[in-house]
């Protein structure tokens, strides 16, 4: 596939240029934007779009229909990424502007999206139009499905949720999932992919204390904000205990020997080395997410103005919940640790999807591709701490096989998703079309 790289650089740069930001207020979101990029697929992708059969769900999420010889004896395979991408910030501070996917000279694609995730909607589409040149067919189903609220956590009208539904409706089980996520990385000369089979759950919620209000100039000792204050101080003082979950046992494990220190004697035997371990952990808000759901306050609103007491006053919190952990242990949690003025409840949320297996038929040929294409490389299965837009389809993969891997090469040269200045090494855009042709290519008769 090398040396069509430039093919892809162009289909990247063509898709970087439509600017699909999603918006928090769905109304807003600029459907025509998504229109346009759909249009420019067209062009860019001729035998996709005429041997696969499309449809667009809910506002612009996208879905196309490969259909096998049926002859494979496992459920379809889905691949999915979504058009969506965050607001490209401050113009001024952008090298190149936001949304020319320009090339420099040393073959750095800059703009919004780069990363985070259309090379993902590239990759996905150019190894099925590879394909599709070969005459290929595959012997199971294979979908496509990119939707385009990702990044606002789905809101109000998630379009995967859309999605899953209509697959639900019309009968449609998974056997694989694939989501964007990390490729192969070099760490200390050595291949590393990082392979993640599971994500936090996430919630907001408000707490609120009502009292008197009244003239700033005569307060009471503690007034709704301040006794708001404390109780966010006691929730800090006071997280969810500390555990350790199959996922991230591994993920230690398989990072034993390139961590340094203590910490990597440590990750050799999590479970038995616990309690050093724990403490380690609680220290530090990068290995503290992996062993505990999080609660921390983002906003708060006291008065409307300077010399008014509140009689109402609330913060906000954003949690993430580990698997395993629910909403609902979450709210007995606070209610267990805050006093009764205090009230709480929840704006928005979901617990952590299933976690996926990492002895399925899905799996084992993702390491296989990844072995062949990266000899001697090194697998660590992870966790996001973040969210994706898997979570709306593990419901449909009875075999629990939801992976978030781009199986690419993980460049040094990429980075800067979600701020600005984002970019990507597209000499190395090869790397994910070669890893998805091989995927749809042997996914229907592996076992
Ligand atoms: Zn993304």
């Amino acid at each position: 596939m090398k040396e069509k790289n430039d093919l892809y650089i162009e289909h990247l740069k063509g898709m970087v240029q439509i600017p699909t930001v999603s918006s928090a207020d769905p109304d807003k979101t600029r459907v025509d934007d998504f229109k346009a990029l759909h249009a420019y697929l067209e062009k860019a992708y001729p035998l996709v779009h005429q041997h696969l059969e499309k449809e667009v769900w809910g506002k612009a999420a996208l879905v196309f229909h490969w259909k096998g010889t049926g002859k494979s004896k496992n459920l379809p395979l889905l691949l999915i990424a979504h058009q969506d991408v965050v607001p490209e910030g401050d113009h001024a501070m952008w090298k190149y502007p936001p949304f020319s996917g320009h090339v420099d000279e040393e073959g750095i694609m800059w703009g919004r999206g780069t990363t985070d995730c259309k090379c993902h909607i590239q990759a996905e589409l150019d190894a099925v139009e590879q394909l599709l040149s070969e005459g290929f067919t595959p012997s199971c189903d294979i979908y496509l499905a990119f939707g385009y609220n990702e990044e606002i956590m789905g809101g109000p009208g998630a379009a995967c949720q859309i999605v899953a539904d209509e697959f639900k409706a019309r009968g449609i089980q998974f056997g694989m999932v694939i989501d964007e996520g990390p490729g192969v990385s070099m760490v200390d000369g050595v291949p590393v992919a990082i392979i993640r089979t599971c994500e936090k759950g996430y919630a907001d919620h408000e707490f609120y204390v009502d009292d008197k209000g009244g003239h700033a100039a005569m307060p009471p000792e503690h007034n709704a904000l301040g006794k708001l204050g404390e109780a966010m101080w006691t929730l800090e003082e006071n997280p969810m205990p500390l555990k350790l979950c199959a996922p991230v046992i591994e993920m230690m494990k398989a990072q034993a020997d390139s961590t340094p220190g203590r910490l990597g004697e440590l990750y050799r035997d999590p479970e038995a080395n616990w309690e050093e371990l724990k403490e380690l952990c609680a220290k530090t808000p990068s290995l503290n997410t992996y062993v505990r759901t999080t609660t921390t306050p983002t906003m708060a609103k006291g008065s409307d103005q300077a010399n008014i007491l509140p009689e109402h006053a609330s913060i906000v919190t954003n949690s993430r919940l580990l698997p395993g952990d629910t909403l609902d242990d979450l709210m007995a949690h606070f209610k267990a640790v805050l006093p009764d003025y205090v009230g709480v409840r929840l704006i928005k949320g979901h617990n952590a999807p299933k976690i996926s297996s990492t002895e399925s038929v899905g799996y084992r040929l993702i390491c296989k591709i990844t072995e062949d294409l990266n000899p001697g490389v090194k697998f660590v299965p992870a966790m996001v701490y973040g969210g994706t837009d898997s979570r709306y389809y593990c419901d449909l993969t009875p075999t629990d096989s939801v992976y978030r891997y781009g199986g690419g090469i993980q460049s040094p040269r990429s980075g800067g998703a979600h701020a600005v200045n984002e970019h990507i090494d597209a000499t190395t855009l090869y790397g994910e079309v070669e890893f998805f042709v091989r995927v749809c290519r042997e996914y229907g008769d592996a076992e």
